[in-house]
C-alpha cells in the first residue's frame, strides 16, 4: 500500500451527521500539494544511475505512450509545461495572427496568453451559472449577433478580425459542455482546442477529456491532478498534428548532425527525469481520482444544510475528478463574504483560494473589446478553494469543516 492509503484510510470515519461538529487541532493544512508516495524517487534514482537526465533517454516516449493510452487519444506529445502545450497547439491547428479564439473569461490566465504569444485575440465569454464552465448559450449569441461572413470567413463584426477557434477549458476538475460546442464549431466552421489542464481524468457522457476536440492540453503543474513538478502533455488524434508538434518542441531539427532547422522551434521538451517522475504518478492516479471524489463528496455533505453555502456542483452528463472543491459564500445567508472566510481560515492556519480574476476585467487583456461577463464575474466574488489535497487526511478535512461550519 502507498503513503497516501495508509495515510487516508487508517483514519477513523465520523458517520456524516457528525461533520462540523467536533473542534480539531491541525497544524498548517495547504491547499493543494503534491502526493508524491509512489514510484516517483526510484524512477528518477534509475535517470540518475544511467545518466539520462535531459531530453536524452527512454522514459520521454514512454510517458507520452502511457498517457496517451489513459486518456483514449492516439498521439501524445509532452512538453515542458502547459501553457507550451496551449502554445504549441494553437501553432498546430493553424491559428495565425489576429485570428480570434473564444475561450471562456473564468479561468486561469495561462489560457489567454497562449493565444496572445502567436498575436491572436481572445474573445472572453460568460460562464454558465450551474457548472461555471464557458456557457455555450453565450458562445452562440456571439457567433450569432457579433459575427459576419465574408468570403466564406467567420469575422468579428467589431474588430474585423476572423474568428477560427474555440478553446473551451473544463475548469476545476468538471468538462465542459462539449456536444453543445462542437454542434457550433461544425456550424461555424471553427477549430476546437481542448484546455484539459484542471480535469486530467473527467468524463463527458463517458468519454475522457482530451478524447472530446481533435486537439487537447494537460498540465503536471505542483498543484494538478498529477505532477512533474513542471510539465505539459498536447494529445491529438490528427497525425500530422502530432508530428508537428513533437518538431516544434523539439527546436524544429531537420539534421541532428548538421544543426539543419526546418522552422523557428521551440525548446519546450519535457526532460527525461521529469518523465520519470510522471510515469510514476500516472501510476497511481486512479487512486488520486478516488482520493479527490471522496473529499469532495465529504464537504458536500457536511455543508449541505449549511446557510449561504453551495457546494459546486456535477452536471447530469459530466464525471467530475473534482480536481479543486469550491464552493460558493453567499454573503447575506452566511454571515460573512468569501473573502472574510478566507481570512478567517488563515487565521485556524487552514490555507484557501478565490477562484481566478476574470480575464474580461484582468489588467493584461481589459484593453480588448469590453465583454458581459457577470456570472464569471459573480463567481469570481462568491468562490473560495478549499484544502483538497490527495494526501489531505479525514481528521484535516475534519478540521476545515469544523471551522467552516463555526465560523459563521
Ligand atoms: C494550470 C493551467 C494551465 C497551464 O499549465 P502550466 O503547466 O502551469 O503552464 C493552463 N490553463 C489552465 C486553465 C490551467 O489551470
Amino acid at each position: 500500500m502507498g503513503e497516501i492509503e495508509r495515510n487516508y484510510y487508517n483514519k477513523r470515519s465520523p458517520a456524516p451527521a457528525q461533520l462540523g461538529t467536533k473542534e480539531v487541532q491541525n497544524n498548517f493544512i495547504p491547499l493543494c500539494v503534491p502526493e508524491l508516495g509512489g514510484n516517483e524517487l526510484e524512477y528518477i534514482k534509475e535517470c540518475i544511475d544511467t545518466n539520462f537526465v535531459s531530453s536524452v533517454g527512454p522514459l520521454v516516449g514512454k510517458f507520452e505512450e502511457e498517457f496517451a493510452k489513459y486518456v483514449g487519444a492516439p498521439y501524445a506529445v509532452a512538453t515542458v509545461n502547459g501553457t507550451s502545450a496551449l502554445h504549441t497547439a494553437l501553432i498546430v491547428a493553424g491559428i495565425q495572427p489576429d485570428d480570434e479564439v473564444i475561450m471562456p473569461s473564468l479561468t486561469f490566465i495561462a489560457t489567454a496568453n497562449a493565444i496572445h504569444y502567436i498575436g491572436a485575440r481572445p474573445v472572453f465569454i460568460d460562464s454558465d451559472p450551474d457548472y461555471w464552465q464557458i456557457d455555450p448559450s453565450k458562445i452562440e449569441h456571439f457567433l450569432e449577433t457579433e459575427c459576419t461572413y465574408k468570403n466564406n470567413a467567420l469575422f468579428n463584426k467589431t474588430t474585423g478580425n476572423p474568428v477560427r477557434a474555440i478553446m473551451p477549458v473544463h475548469i476545476l476538475g468538471h468538462p465542459c459542455d462539449m456536444d453543445a460546442i462542437n454542434d457550433l464549431a461544425a456550424r461555424y466552421g471553427l477549430i476546437v482546442i481542448e484546455d484539459a489542464t484542471e480535469s486530467l481524468g473527467a468524463t463527458y457522457k463517458g468519454r475522457k477529456v482530451g478524447t472530446l476536440a481533435s486537439i487537447a492540453c494537460f498540465s503536471f503543474n505542483g498543484n494538478k491532478l498529477i505532477t512533474t513538478g513542471n510539465g505539459g502533455m498536447l494529445v491529438t488524434s490528427n497525425k500530422e498534428w502530432a508530428i508537428k508538434a513533437k518538431y516544434l518542441t523539439t527546436q524544429a531539427k531537420n539534421d541532428p548532425l548538421e544543426f539543419i532547422h526546418g522552422d523557428v522551434g521551440y525548446n519546450y521538451r519535457l526532460s527525461n527525469i521529469l518523465a520519470a517522475m510522471g510515469l510514476a504518478q500516472l501510476e497511481q492516479i486512479d487512486l488520486f481520482v478516488q482520493k479527490k471524489k471522496k473529499i469532495a463528496a465529504r464537504y458536500t455533505e457536511a455543508f449541505r444544510n449549511v446557510p449561504g453555502l453551495s457546494a459546486m456542483k456535477e452536471a447530469p452528463w459530466a464525471e467530475s475528478v473534482f480536481w479543486m472543491f469550491t464552493m460558493l459564500v453567499d454573503k447575506e445567508k452566511y454571515g460573512m463574504d468569501s473573502r472574510g472566510l478566507l481570512t478567517k481560515l488563515d487565521r485556524y492556519n487552514i490555507q484557501t483560494r478565490p477562484l481566478w480574476q476574470p480575464i474580461h476585467l484582468s489588467p493584461a487583456y481589459r484593453h480588448l473589446a469590453p465583454r458581459d461577463c457577470r456570472t464569471a464575474k459573480r463567481l469570481n466574488e462568491l468562490a473560495l478553494s478549499l484544502p483538497c489535497s490527495v494526501g489531505l487526511t479525514e481528521e484535516e478535512q475534519e478540521s476545515v469543516i469544523y471551522r467552516v461550519v463555526n465560523s459563521r
